[in-house]
Parts: structure tokens; sequence; C-alpha cells
């Protein structure tokens, strides 16, 4: 007699339903399925166990002596590359979505966990387990918005699909790590890419309206390297606002209360990353965690041009002065935040060093967030490598 695993009795929420992590929650998916059941455990909001679900996933924690480590995780090599043929509206040139195509296309995965728009609104994320190219390319390009990736889990089970491929950013990671076993698979290969900042639609919307000069026409967005957030429009035209320009003050809730309590913004637990904070302009940036990781890369290192990462300049300073503008939620004029901008790109830290730059004001910028807002679980939330990195600042005293 076959016994039913526990999880499938068990009962997803329907979407008006409260979710375990309340105002936490970044709406992963998880809850929308059966899987519910190892919330407690599998939640990056409600249970912190990031270097548990590293030796898991990659043999070993990181270590924390180990400054490229300690801020970038776990991994075995980090290069810069661009696709020698960019894919035509991707986020940058679309090296996620090439190595899903050829994962897939090379018997390696039967399907691949990636997120489509939905078909009324451009920006809403609409999950799917692709089976194809084509479908893989329609998923190309962020949803700048919290995504309920594991919203297909149950589907997996069902599918009879048995090597898979997850797309995803650090919160669905962790819980889709933490119920791995559960899914009945006999491979799941992750590629992860950074996050940070992310919002709900709504707060998308305030966003852009705030921001651009045509919030009506932004098909594409991104904060870049250079200290500007690029804007793309359907039109074929950009638009370039400085960080420092932003309406802070209009913006200060605006962001995610799960995000603004994220420690995990490299993506620790995939066996491979693709951003591009620790690359310069116009380069992606990949880390290896694992071997699985190297497999993966192996497959399309052909159609990649690729340097070394190169680190630059230093970041303290802006960090510790940006503590206090941040704290203040100052405005400053546009005129002079592009002034500001332009020396800061001539001056200012690049390549691995701008991503401890990015890693570190966010990561003060949070953990001040929980110490006001959730101050008992500031301890059990914090991870040890993020105490260590904060703790580098001096830090405003409430
Ligand atoms: P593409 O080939 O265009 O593929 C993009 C893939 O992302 C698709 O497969 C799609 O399924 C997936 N995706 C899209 N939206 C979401 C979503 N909301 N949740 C989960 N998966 C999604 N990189 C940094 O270095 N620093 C950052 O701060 C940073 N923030 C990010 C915030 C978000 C919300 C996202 C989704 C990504 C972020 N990235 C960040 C990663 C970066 O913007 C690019 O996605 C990455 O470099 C891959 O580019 P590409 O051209 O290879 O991707």
């Amino acid at each position: 007699m076959s016994v039913v695993p526990s999880h499938r009795k068990a009962k997803g929420l329907a979407d008006a339903q409260r979710r375990p992590a309340k105002e936490l929650c970044s709406e992963c998916g998880l809850c929308d399925t059966y899987y519910i059941h190892y919330v407690k455990e599998a939640c990056a909001f409600i249970t912190q166990h990031i270097d548990e679900l590293e030796t898991q996933s990659h043999g070993r924690s990181r270590d924390l002596d180990n400054e490229q480590e300690l801020y970038f995780g776990v991994h075995q090599e980090m290069i810069a590359a661009r696709k020698t043929e960019p894919i035509e509206g991707a986020q940058w040139t679309g090296i996620v979505s090439t190595l899903a195509i050829e994962m897939l296309e090379k018997g390696l995965v039967e399907g691949v966990v990636c997120v489509q728009s939905s078909k009324d609104d451009r920006f809403k994320p609409q999950p799917i387990i692709a089976r194809t190219r084509d479908e893989i390319l329609a998923a190309r390009v962020n949803k700048p918005t919290l995504s309920p990736n594991l919203s297909i889990l149950e589907q997996i089970e069902q599918s009879g699909i048995k090597r898979l491929l997850a797309i995803g950013v650090g919160c669905q990671i962790q819980a889709l790590r933490t119920v791995e076993k559960e899914l009945g698979l006999e491979k799941l290969y992750v590629l992860g890419t950074p996050c940070t900042d992310n919002v709900t639609r709504s707060g998308l919307q305030k966003f852009l309206d705030t921001t651009s000069r045509s919030p009506e026409t932004v098909v594409h967005y991104e904060f870049m390297q250079d200290f500007n957030v690029h804007f793309k429009h359907s039109d074929g035209s950009t638009e370039q606002v400085p960080f420092f320009g932003l309406n802070t003050k209009e913006l200060k809730d605006v962001f995610a209360p799960s995000c603004m309590t994220c420690f995990d913004y490299t993506n620790a637990l995939a066996d491979i990353v693709v951003g591009y904070m620790g690359a310069t302009y116009g380069w992606q940036w990949i880390v290896v965690r694992n071997e699985t990781g190297k497999e993966m890369l192996e497959l399309i290192k052909d159609q990649l041009q690729t340097q070394p990462v190169i680190s630059s300049g230093d970041r303290r300073a802006a960090v510790q002065q940006g503590i206090s503008a941040y704290d203040n939620a100052m405005t400053i004029p546009i005129w002079l935040a592009w002034i500001i901008s332009f020396v800061v790109n001539k001056v200012g830290p690049k390549g691995l060093e701008y991503g401890r730059f990015s890693i570190d004001s966010h990561f003060v910028r949070n953990f001040l967030y929980v110490r006001r807002n959730y101050p008992k679980k500031l301890e059990a939330h914090v991870p040890e490598f993020a105490k260590r990195i904060i703790a580098q600042y001096q830090l405003p005293k409430h």
C-alpha cells in the first residue's frame, strides 16, 4: 500500500486569505499549494536558516573569514559575461533565457519554472512550467514585482516531471530548497538572480508614477551600476533618473516589507546566479556556486564573451553617508542629483566593489528596519554573514 505524503492532505490558501508570514509575505507562491504544509520551515520570513540550506545545496556553508564568500556566498568561480548575440527584449543580454533553452533542448531537464507576463498587464507575473523554447523566451525580461513562482509546485508533482530547472529570486529559492526533497524529482537545477527592493503591483505603479516622465509607456527598468535608474519605453526611447534624485520621502514605504527584511540579496542557495551587480556596465555577473552550476555554465560558454571580474574604488564612506541620508529621507533637486551621479560614477566603486556597496547599503537599511519594526525577530532573522557586514558601520542608536 503506498503512503500518501502528509503534505497532500494540506490545502493551498485562496488569494484573499492572509498568509502565515502576514505582512512579511513575499508572495513566493508556496502557500498557494499544499506545500503550505512546510511553510514554518520553508518561508524565508518565518524561519531564517541559510547556513543549513547552504550546506544542503553546496556541501558547506560560506567561509565567513573569506571576504568574497562573506559577501557573495559559497562559490567556485565568478566571471563577467555577455551574450555574443544578445536576445532582443531580454533584461540584459539574455544569459538566463539562453541557459534555460539549452538545458531543455539538450535534454538535461523536462521543464523550466519561469515567469511570463499576464495577458492583461505586462507587469503582472504569470508563473509557468515551460516545455518549449518559445515558452522560455516569452518569460524573458524581469517582472519587477513580487512573483508567485512556487504556485506551480503542485503541477510539478502532477506532471510527472523528474528533471527540472527552476529560475527564481532568493525568497522563492529558499522555500524551494526547503521542500526540494518532497517534490519527487530526480534532479533539481536552480538558476538564481540577485534581487532587492521588489514591490507589489500597486507599489510598482507608485514608483513609476513618481519617478518616470511617462509611467504608462515603461516596458523595462533597472537600477544600474552608474547610480541611475534606466527606463526603456515602448517607443524605444530611454530615460535615466539618478538614485540620488529619487523622491525618497514618497518612496520610503514603496518597497515590500519582505524585501526590507531580506538578507539574501545574492541568492545564496542557487547552483548558479546571473545578475549584474558585480560586473561593470553592460556586462552580466555570473557566480558558479557548485558542480551543478559549473555543468550549467559549460553548456553556454561558447555563446558568451567573458572577462575576469574587477574591483576598484572604496565604498565605505558613501555607505556611511547614505545611512544618515536614508534615515532623514531627504530628497535633493534633480539637477544636483545629476551632478552627484556624474561625480560618483567617475570615482565611485566598480565591479565587485559596487556589489559590496549595494550589499552594505541594503543590509544596513534592512537591519535598521527589522530592529525598529520587528525587534523580537532581529537576533534569529539576521544571518551571521549579514551581522558581520553591518558591524563595519556606525548605526543610529534607535
Ligand atoms: P532574461 O533572459 O531576460 O530572463 C529573465 C528571467 O527572470 C526569466 O526567466 C524570468 O522567468 C525571471 N523572472 C522575471 N521576473 C521575475 C520575478 N519577479 N521573480 C522571479 N523570476 C523572475 N541583479 C542584480 O545584479 N542586482 C539587483 O538588484 C537585481 N534585482 C533584481 C530584481 C528582480 C525582481 C529580478 C527578477 C531580477 C533582479 N536582478 C538583479 C537580476 C537582473 O535584473 C537580471 O534578471 C539578470 O541579470 C538576468 O538577465 P538576463 O538578460 O539574463 O535575463
